[in-house]
């Protein structure tokens, strides 16, 4: 089992803890790397039906986790944004 896994709940793919909340089931609460707290419909849980964006927070926050550098940090924090690799940052 991988610690992280990513699941699609309230309009949004986000991370969540596998030691904590694994397995995932329809209609029950689980708290999100980002920090919320959502409950997955039936539908939520039909692989290949994700088409909800993903959660920003949790991509930075498994990024974080899995030790990315801060440059790369700041990379996927620009495309994110919208921002080409390059472009100056938002002030
Ligand atoms: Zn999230």
């Amino acid at each position: 089992m991988q610690p992280y896994l990513w699941q699609q709940a309230e309009k949004y793919r986000h991370v969540y803890d596998t030691a904590k909340w694994y397995p995932i089931r329809a209609g029950v609460e689980f708290d999100t790397l980002c920090g919320i707290t959502v409950a997955p419909t039936t539908k939520d849980l039909i692989p290949g039906l994700w088409l909800d964006p993903t959660c920003h927070e949790c991509e930075r926050g498994l990024a974080e986790l899995a030790g990315w550098p801060p440059e790369r940090l700041e990379q996927l924090r620009s495309i994110q944004a919208g921002r080409r690799p390059g472009d100056a940052a938002d002030t």
